[in-house]
This record gives structure tokens, sequence and C-alpha cells, in this order.
């Protein structure tokens, strides 16, 4: 038993002679060896995997998946919790001495049980292991799902330029501001959404008709550019310089995307480029955000949401799509501090529970420093929606924040399910406490907590703190096409700047697919496949070390060269 190595995940039989357990037999048995009160023991159990199923085992009746109270330490807990039954039986107390608990540890397959030695082999590995062979590891490490992504921020630029010529084929023609001819005279417009004075704004060629002869002039086709334009302009939608930092990202890089977000081809399209990339990586699992309203046809006509929603289901049908070994789910996000944000609320939130085979959850986002999206404002709204709706999951940014405040408690009471970002959680000790061994998520990103100056390094990120005191924690990459990263770099990040052990690396991409906002049935398979894909990347790792990733061409962008200097290795695509 004992020398069985399960993480985080086991499966608790419970058999009774004669008859079924029941369920509140099972409360009492947990709550007793836990010491945990029955109504924690009873949540832990009815949240797990929905409780119940029946076994096909003539002997066991029925069995309950267990996840919470083992995520650390488990070969102990389990000695002690045989332990503690051995010592209970005797004594009889009440149903209990009728009970006979198997507890027996498979993770969903026998080939998934794994090898003690792989903590210390890992161990070995990150003494010795040049940066390369670090990020070739993780790189080829198989991993869960990014589930903290918005999907127009997370196309790189490169791709963004490619796509954008691309759809001419659909009738759409790019435009991008590449001079200024202040053929508007002085004192502008700076202040508005689409300041007259900046560069590489990009419009569709029915907005570019309708300029005068002195702004056409000011425009050139984004097939036009010249390669001194062209780099400035994939410059212009990316965090490259050292002096770029928050104020660039949310006050420039959407502004200038502008007409890029209004196609649903090319959104669909780089979603699916996202995917295959993501795929080439490990993951398996992408929920990311992506909206049905304010797309337009070439000519400037409003698309129907229904149509758009359309676009996305039969482009993520197709087979290249499939192909990518990668499943998807989108979020619907809202910005928070607009003046009708509640009702946009309302509206996505309908649209949401109405298209569930899609769209799984609502996200609120935007910047926290503008406290008119501070979270309890939408609480009556979200109250009355779940009046009406059900199965709509809440996944909303909080705690992204250079100030302590309460917004992740806030964020909680709305009903979020998990957090994106989290960052300022540990001014706020009460809600610190409550997450701990709890079900909320806390969805990290730590590339973009630094670019965007919510850290200043990394000693500063709460996330080994969040990690190591068993708050449920995923490696997420945010708008990673604006700092031109992966999920590898985060991987990257994190085990060099906290010296991840093994099992927390596969804890956390465990923590990434058990919580998505998948389907029980999709999630179970997605988390099979991932803890067979871990047994036999340790396997082969531990059979032939670097020789088992000779294969392995990884794929890395600018920022790994910036920040790990690796740019010699790796050739981006
Ligand atoms: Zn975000």
């Amino acid at each position: 038993m004992y020398d069985l190595y399960p993480k985080d995940e086991g499966v608790l039989i419970v058999c009774e002679e004669g008859g079924l357990a029941r369920t509140s037999d099972l409360i009492k048995v947990l709550g007793l060896i836990h010491r945990l009160e029955l109504r924690e023991t009873h949540r832990l159990i009815t949240n797990i995997a929905g409780g119940l199923r029946v076994n096909s085992n003539p002997l066991c009746f029925k069995y309950y998946r267990v996840r919470s109270l083992f995520i650390t330490g488990i070969d102990t807990q389990i000695a002690y919790f045989m332990k503690q039954i051995s010592l209970l039986l005797p004594f009889g107390v009440n149903a209990m001495k009728k009970i006979l608990v198997l507890l027996v540890w498979y993770i969903y397959s026998s080939s998934a049980v794994f090898a003690k030695g792989f903590d210390d082999e890992f161990e070995r590995f990150k003494k010795t292991a040049s940066a390369k062979d670090m990020y070739t590891f993780l790189y080829a490490l198989p991993k869960g799902a990014d589930l903290h992504n918005h999907s127009t921020g997370s196309n790189r630029a490169e791709w963004w330029y490619e796509e954008s010529i691309k759809q001419a084929k659909n009738g759409y023609v790019y435009y991008t501001k590449t001079t200024i001819n202040n053929c508007k005279g002085y004192g502008t417009n700076e202040f508005s959404r689409t300041p007259y004075l900046l560069l590489f704004v990009n419009i569709q060629e029915f907005e570019y008709k309708k300029l005068s002869d002195c702004e056409q002039g000011e425009y050139s086709r984004l097939q036009d550019l010249s390669a001194e334009q062209k780099q400035a302009w994939l410059n212009s939608i990316r965090l490259d310089k050292a002096h770029e930092g928050r104020n660039e990202f949310f006050q420039t890089h959407w502004t200038r995307l502008n007409t890029l977000l209004a196609n649903p081809f090319m959104q669909a399209n780089l979603i699916v480029k996202n995917m295959r990339a993501f795929g080439q990586e490990g993951l398996t699992y992408l929920e990311t955000d992506a909206g049905v309203k304010g797309y337009l046809y070439p000519d400037g006509s409003d698309y129907a949401p229904e149509d758009v929603y359309q676009i996305y289901v039969e482009r993520f049908a197709q087979q290249d799509a499939l192909d990518t070994g990668v499943t998807v789910r989108l979020q619907y996000a809202l910005l928070r501090f607009t003046e009708h944000a509640e009702d946009v609320l309302q509206w996505v939130y309908e649209f949401v529970a109405t298209h569930k085979a899609l769209f799984v959850a609502v996200d609120m986002v935007g910047r926290e420093d503008n406290d008119k999206g501070h979270p309890l404002r939408f609480l009556p709204t979200l109250r009355a929606l779940r009046h009406r709706h059900h199965g709509v999951n809440l996944s909303i940014h909080a705690g992204e924040s250079d100030e302590p405040n309460r917004h992740i408690r806030d964020t909680l009471l709305l009903g979020a399910s998990r957090i994106g970002h989290g960052v300022n959680l540990t001014g706020d000790g009460d809600t610190l406490l409550l997450m701990r061994y709890n079900q909320y998520l806390i969805e990290v990103n730590l590339i973009s907590n630094l670019l965007l100056e919510y850290v200043d390094d990394y000693r500063q990120h709460p996330f080994p703190e969040y990690l190591r005191l068993g708050i449920p924690v995923a490696l997420s990459t945010d708008d990673r096409g604006m700092w031109d990263s992966n999920m590898t770099d985060e991987y990257f990040t994190a085990v060099s700047n906290f010296n991840l052990s093994w099992q927390e690396i596969v804890t956390i991409g465990a923590n990434s697919l058990r919580h998505s906002f998948l389907d029980d049935k999709t999630k179970t398979r997605l988390l099979n496949n991932y803890y067979q894909r871990i047994a036999a990347f340790e396997t082969a790792f531990q059979n032939k070390k670097m020789a088992a990733l000779t294969d392995v061409k990884p794929v890395s962008y600018s920022f790994a060269c910036k920040q790990f200097k690796l740019c010699d290795f790796f050739v981006a695509e």
C-alpha cells in the first residue's frame, strides 16, 4: 500500500458488510480522522467530483472521489488514515464498526502510479541542468490547461499580422497609421478612446474610405508596410521595451488593435493558432475569453451574436482544430468599470446560460485601480441572475492590485469559483485563511504580474506562499501575445525563482484541469490522460535522461530570450 505513491488524486472505496455505506457514516469517519467539523467534511465530499458513484465491484457499493483531503503528504496521510481506521474498528463506534474502508489509490489507471524516485530525480536534474536543458524539459513536460487567457491578448504580434493580411479572402482589408501629418491641427483628442496622435492604430477599408485625403495619407495597408514599419507595427502591440508597462498595455495596445478585434473569422482562427501552440507545449485544454458582440462585416455592418457564435462552433470543429489535441471552451469577459456594466453583465450571463456547449463562464476584467468597477457593485445583479439561471460559472479578476483591499473576498462573495491573479491576497489574512485547502483556485500569471508592474521582482510574488499554504493554484498566461511568451516560460519562471518540487509541478498541472469549467466527463478524461502522460514522461526521463528529449524542439519567443538569455537555442515559429 505505501509503496504506491499517488500525488493528489485518489478514490476512497467504501464497503459495508451486507449493505451500503451511508454518506453520513463516511462523513463521520473522515470528520474524526481529520478533525474536521462535519460541515466541513461534508462540503469536501460533496464538492468532490459530484460525490457518489456506483462501483461495479460487488464488494464495494459506493465510492467517493477524494481530492482535497490528501493534497500533500499523501503517504503519511494514508498511514495515518489506516491506523485510525484500524483503531476505530474494534471499538465499534456505532455504524462505523461495520464499515470496512479500503483506501485504494489508483490514480485513474495502473499506469499512472508514480515512481517515488522521480522527486529525487528532478531534484538532481535541477542542480545540474543548464538553462537550455531545463527549458527543453519544461517544454516537453505534460501540462494541463491555460485557464486565464484572453484570446486577443494571447495572439503574438506576428500572428496578428499574418492573419490580418490573409483576411482579404473574407473581404477584410486593413490599414494602419504610419505617419502623422497634423491633418487635425493642434489640440485634438488625446484623451479620447482613439487619440489622433497615436501611431499604428488599425482600421478597416470602409473606415479608411471615409477619411479626408490628408488623413488617408497617414495610413498604409498592412501588406504595404516597409520592413521598418512592419517591425514597429509588431512592437506596437507587445511590451518590448523596459519603459513599457501597465499604462502602455492598458491604454494603447487595445486601442491600436482596434478594428482587428472585430473580425470573427480572425478571432476564431487565432484561437486555433493558440490551441496549436499550446498543444505543442503539452497542454490539452484552453479556456479563453471571447465574446460575440461588436463584430463587423467588411462593410462595417454588425454581425448578429448568434452568427458569431456559429462561426466559433464551426471553426473549432474543423479538423486542424481537432488535430491540435487541445479542447477549447470560452469565457465571456466584460469590462467592469463602464457606465452600463450591470446591463452588460446581465446580457452576457444570459448568453452564457443559453450557450453552454461552448461558453462555460463569465469573467469581469479591467483595471482594479478604477474603483468604478469594484466587485460588490455587481452583487445585486448576480443575485438576481442566479434566481433565473443555472450552471453559469464565475471566474473573475481580483487582487491584481498594488494596494491591499478586500477585492478577493468581495469577489468570492459574488460567487466566483476562481480568482484571476489574486496578487494582493496576502494583505487580507481572513480571506487567505478561507482559501487554504478550499475549492477556490487562484489563476497565477507570473509574467503578466511582472511586466504590468504588480511586482517589481519575483521576491515579491506571493505564488509560492499560496502554493505551499495549500491554496489551489495553476499557472496561466493571461495576455501572452503581448509579453511574447508561452506557458513554458511560466513554468520556467516558477521553477527557477521558487525551486518547485516535482510534486508541486504535477499538482499545478492537475489543478488546472480539475478547476476547469469542463463537464465532469471531459474533465475526468483529460485528468486521466494527464496522469498517464506524466507517468510516461517520468519513466522515459528516468531511463534515458536528456536523451529522452532529443526529439523535443522547443519553440520560444522574445520573452525567453530577454529574461532567460535563451536566445540562440530556439527559433520562434
Ligand atoms: Zn487577465
